[in-house]
């Protein structure tokens, strides 16, 4: 059995390059059994102009009027009709903002498997970027980011809507210092809590791949610590993601996460249908993946 990948855009967003069947292409090609598309929503209106948009069939259109989605569920299923043995699941990665449950309500009346949820930005500024990191370190204290930060990732496990968290501590990736060093110390003082609640809600923890092959970090998001401590708190269910926006970048150094996982102490990977868990996939029934990509 082969470990699921459950954070994969493809070319609905802007940053992502393969069409969905591309995807689905090199899925089948490499004896991938699953994976979960999940493009992103972002609908913060301070940001629209930069990323309130979707591409559909190579038109740039505004994301916040729902209908392309149909044409997005469609795309996955007609993929899914070419390959018939491979899984594919209907997903969003979701920006979490204050004020994103207010305009999101229409976008929920989809059949979703999987809502992924993000927190990529404070106070409007994406908190991974290096320009955006530093202007808000110059307008907020650390302690005032770091609260903001835990906040919104508790409301937005809290508000019950999405079924996973993604690359939980992103943050990791600023190259600033005051990010590597101080947020992660001051953060960690938050992150029982979070895990806890998470674990409370039944949502996945993700283990986010592209901290390693894109942005050359050692562990990916979330590392070793946070999954040990994960673990030993009680959360059971993780996903993994490549979150791959070309579709050499699928399952990506997931035989990494998967020594990882172990070694943090969790058992296996879950996946997800119509929002509920779907089964369990314990790692002494996943192979390892020999893909046509080095990893
Ligand atoms: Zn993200
Ligand atoms: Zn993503």
């Amino acid at each position: 059995m082969k470990i699921p990948d459950y954070h994969v855009h493809p070319d609905f967003s802007l940053d992502a390059r393969g069409k969905i069947r591309d995807y689905v292409q090199f899925a089948q090609e490499n004896g991938l059994e699953e994976i979960c598309f999940t493009t992103h929503l972002d609908l913060d209106p301070v940001r629209s102009s930069k990323e309130g948009w979707v591409r559909v069939n190579g038109t740039k259109i505004p994301n916040r009027d729902p209908s392309w989605v149909e044409k997005y569920l469609e795309e996955i299923e007609n993929a899914g009709k070419l390959f018939p043995d491979l899984k594919l699941k209907k997903g969003l990665e979701v920006d979490f903002f204050p004020g994103v449950l207010d305009r999101i309500g229409t976008f929920l009346n989809f059949p979703w498997d999987y809502l992924l949820v993000s927190v990529h930005c404070i106070n409007h500024l994406a908190v991974a970027h290096d320009r955006e990191g530093a202007q808000l370190i110059s307008i907020m204290d650390p302690e005032t980011i770091t609260r903001q930060f835990s906040k919104e990732v508790k409301e937005a496990i809290k508000s019950g809507i999405f079924h996973g968290i993604a690359h939980l501590d992103y943050f990791k990736r600023q190259a600033n210092p005051w990010f590597q060093e101080k947020f992660l110390a001051l953060i960690k003082e938050e992150l029982e809590e979070i895990l806890l609640l998470l674990k409370e809600q039944k949502m996945a923890l993700e283990i986010n791949a592209r901290a390693m092959y894109r942005y050359n970090l050692k562990e990916p998001f979330p590392g070793l610590e946070v999954l040990s401590l994960a673990s030993s708190l009680g959360v059971e269910i993780i996903t993994f993601g490549s979150d791959s926006h070309n579709p050499l970048e699928l399952e990506k150094k997931f035989d990494t996460l998967a020594q990882l996982a172990m070694k943090a102490g969790f058992k296996g990977v879950y996946t997800f249908s119509g929002g509920k868990i779907e089964r369990w996939i314990p790692f002494t029934q996943t192979e390892p993946l020999h893909l046509a990509h080095p990893s």
